[in-house]
């Protein structure tokens, strides 16, 4: 028997739940992804056990000889693949990472300009309900009514106007390359220091199919858990000349000892970047993205900005009239899993919204190619169409189920040894 079930028989049905409704269902949560079970082994692994305060090498403990090898390994990979000088791997998560560069080169009360919450930025980027809010103060930039784009012209105003100490680049919900060196150029304007958040767009960064900002900004930082495929967490890039600053602002600035487990399977998801097949991966997530938007555009549904340049992005359904809150519950109910998110300049308010947020990152994992969106587009069609219809999203939810089993999310590796009896109804 497994040792989980036996020690822990509620977790162990929980997490085999949570296996299951990954499995059978369609996941476009723009920012979820499936690790590869190499990651998922290094994660659940006796690294847990281990305290490494410090960095490699200079350690606060003794015994740190393979955790250092694992973080190495890690740092070289992400330095190799983005083409920084300094890498960080400790950060905890994304928010940690952006807090860890604000605490290296700013002050309390000193003024971060980023992206408005509501056009698609981020909470660590300054929302008030944020500690970047509260510590520091936020302004920020918007997008074009018209375009929905950036407009670099508008963002050098409010720079000039606000005089920031900290411009920060970088979104949860735009899906349009970034000018990073206009943004640069704005910085040194108004001498602050750029801040270029890849959180999403890491992936295709690292594949060399998404314009790079670590030529132009003074720190990039990411999550390794999106595009980038690995476990929870982030990093940070820099140049040398910040790297001791970087360093010492996460231990012992934020952190104490790193999550050596998860810095392990961070450098098994940075060697995944580096070979097999992980270009053609990002491109394949480019293609979904193309399909699905150009087929829910050809069923009549407006795109906001008229398109995408990434993994993701955002349908705008007030013609549809339905608000974003009841379209996300409604596909979830049909076995689909999306956010419910904010269109620019949105009359409706974050609880309800008018706009959805997809990506494609997850189901290009499983395998799943243009064919497969175009039938993900009529689903998504068909139940905002009949929203009355519970049959219909039953009879859907069927449907999905059978698709996703013919693009399986863990094969006949560790997963599935775990799992071997698996119901078809866990919980049920
Ligand atoms: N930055 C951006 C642009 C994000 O979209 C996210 C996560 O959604 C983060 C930072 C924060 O990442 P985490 O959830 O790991 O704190």
């Amino acid at each position: 028997m497994n040792p989980l079930q036996t020690v822990d028989p509620q977790i162990f049905d929980a997490l085999r739940g949570e296996l299951h409704r990954q499995q059978v269902g369609l996941e476009l949560i723009a920012a979820e992804n499936y690790v590869s079970e190499a990651v998922l082994v290094a994660q659940g692994s006796v690294m847990t056990n281990k305290y490494a305060e410090g960095y490699p090498g200079k350690r606060y403990y003794a015994g740190c000889e393979f955790v250092d090898i694992a973080e190495r390994l890690a740092i070289e990979r992400a330095k190799q693949i983005f083409g920084a000088e300094h890498a960080n791997v400790q950060p905890h998560s994304g928010s940690q990472a952006n807090m860890a560069v604000y605490f290296a080169v700013l002050k309390p009360g000193d003024t971060i300009l980023a992206l408005d919450l509501a056009h698609g930025g981020h909470l660590s980027h300054g929302a008030a309900k944020s500690f970047s809010g509260k510590i520091f103060n936020s302004e920020s930039y918007g997008v074009d009514r018209d375009t929905e784009t950036l407009d670099m012209d508008a963002v050098r105003a409010i720079a000039r106007d606000c005089r920031p100490q900290m411009i920060v680049t970088g979104a949860s919900a735009y899906s349009r390359f970034i000018d990073y060196a206009a943004f640069a150029d704005i910085a040194r304007e108004v001498g602050a220091y750029l801040l270029a958040d890849i959180a999403h767009v890491a992936g295709m960064i690292a594949a060399g199919l998404h314009p790079s900002p670590v030529p132009h900004a003074d720190f990039v930082t990411a999550t390794t858990h999106k595009t980038m495929r690995g476990p929870r967490g982030g990093i940070i890039l820099c140049s040398k000349e910040y790297a001791a600053k970087i360093d010492s602002c996460i231990f012992p600035g934020i952190q104490g000892g790193p999550l050596m487990h998860t810095v392990a399977g961070k450098a098994v998801a940075l060697s995944e970047a580096l070979h097999g097949g992980f270009q053609e991966y990002q491109r394949q997530i480019l293609d979904n993205c193309q399909a699905l938007l150009g087929e829910l555009k050809r069923r009549g549904y407006r795109i906001v900005t008229g398109g995408s340049d990434n993994h993701l992005f955002l349908v705008d359904l007030r013609d549809q009239d339905i608000t974003g809150r009841l379209a996300c519950t409604l596909l979830d109910d049909a076995g689909i899993t999306l956010n419910q998110n904010l269109i620019p300049f949105d009359p409706r308010s974050a609880r309800e919204t008018s706009g959805i947020r997809i990506g494609t990152p997850a189901v290009t994992t499983r395998g799943m190619k243009e064919p497969q969106m175009v039938q993900i587009a009529d689903w998504i069609d068909q139940v905002l169409r009949h929203r009355d219809d519970a049959t219909l999203r039953q009879r859907i939810r069927a449907d999905v189920a059978e698709l996703c089993d013919a693009f399986p999310i863990y094969r006949n590796g560790l997963m599935a040894m775990l799992f071997s009896e698996l119901p078809q109804q866990v919980g049920a």
